[in-house]
């Protein structure tokens, strides 16, 4: 029986150089975390979608992430989180956007996946039916953290312009299981300072993640802009179905493209062989790993 987890914690400048250890980690442990609850399900023959759920909820309720508590805020001081969550066995999807108390937005995404007629719902309607799906519900600062509202501050002190110095915090995770089907998850406060109702790549289907049985499953972080404009995690299962690349090439290749758009950011990637593939165009991106062999975790360009 084998199956494979990758999941990423975001991408950035982190150096050892800038990286406070325990900045390092905390990330660390909480990658390490999300691998456990993942693996759990995958290693008792538990599908990919499960996974990679309870994968990103641990993330999103980790501060040291940007997805859930400890998400980025917009320049009116608040949180407005988005999830999507994909099943690669026939391309169910939900997502939500804009959400502002439901705890797990990755869990909202499911329930709009399982539950809902529509694949995206977004603000007040997506935090509704998150309530009446019984999702735990919580004030909009449950989800601020003091190093958010200080990166918020330091934005606009500088004139709302983005910190070129960024570090991209999105939370995601792949997975495939031992039944060879493949699952992808993402979850974001998106951009410091972001307003005018900003929406990212991570919630929408095919930029930010996408799963499909016939290529891969994939989750994206860096600016979301320009993985909107690739359609970068759709772009990436394309490569491979109809273009024949192999997994890290066609991977390699969008992070490429995104480049080219005036971006730079990561993907994740798992394909129904049980190959995985990682990749980033910033200095360093949280990431890891685990399968029936072991699991890795890293931080820095290595
Ligand atoms: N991709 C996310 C967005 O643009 C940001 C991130 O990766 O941290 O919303």
């Amino acid at each position: 029986m084998t199956w494979t987890l990758m999941i990423h914690g975001g991408c950035g400048a982190m150096r050892p150089a800038t990286l406070s250890p325990d900045a390092e980690e905390r990330a660390r442990s909480g990658l390490e975390a999300a691998l456990d609850a993942g693996a759990a399900v995958l290693s008792s023959g538990g599908s990919a979608l499960d996974a990679v759920e309870v994968a990103a909820r641990v993330l999103e309720d980790d501060p040291a992430f940007n997805a859930g508590r400890g998400s980025v805020l917009t320049t009116d001081g608040r949180c407005e989180l988005d999830a999507a969550i994909m099943d690669g066995r026939d391309r169910r999807a939900g997502a939500v956007a804009g959400m502002t108390t439901t705890r797990a937005p990755i869990s909202a995404a499911r329930a709009a996946l399982e539950h809902s007629p529509h694949v995206l719902l977004t603000y007040a309607g997506a935090d509704a039916f998150a309530r009446e799906q019984g999702l735990e519900q919580v004030e909009n600062g449950f989800f601020i953290t003091a190093e958010r509202q200080a990166q918020l501050d330091k934005v606009m002190a500088a004139g709302g312009k983005f910190d070129t110095d960024i570090k991209y915090g999105t939370i995601g995770a792949v997975a495939v299981d031992s039944a060879g089907h493949v699952a992808a998850a993402t979850s974001t406060g998106g951009l410091t300072a972001k307003r005018w109702g900003r929406i990212g790549d991570s919630p929408l289907i095919g930029a930010g993640t996408y799963a499909d049985d016939r290529a891969a499953a994939v989750s994206a972080t860096g600016l979301g802009e320009a993985f909107i404009r690739a359609v970068g995690a759709h772009q990436l299962a394309m490569r491979m179905m109809i273009g024949g690349e192999s997994l890290q090439a066609a991977l390699d290749a969008v992070l490429a493209d995104v480049v080219a758009l005036g971006g730079n950011g990561g993907l994740i990637a798992v394909a129904p062989s049980g190959e995985a593939a990682w990749g980033f165009t910033t200095p360093g991106m949280y990431r890891a790993r685990a399968d029936t062999d072991g699991r890795e975790v890293h931080v820095f360009g290595e």
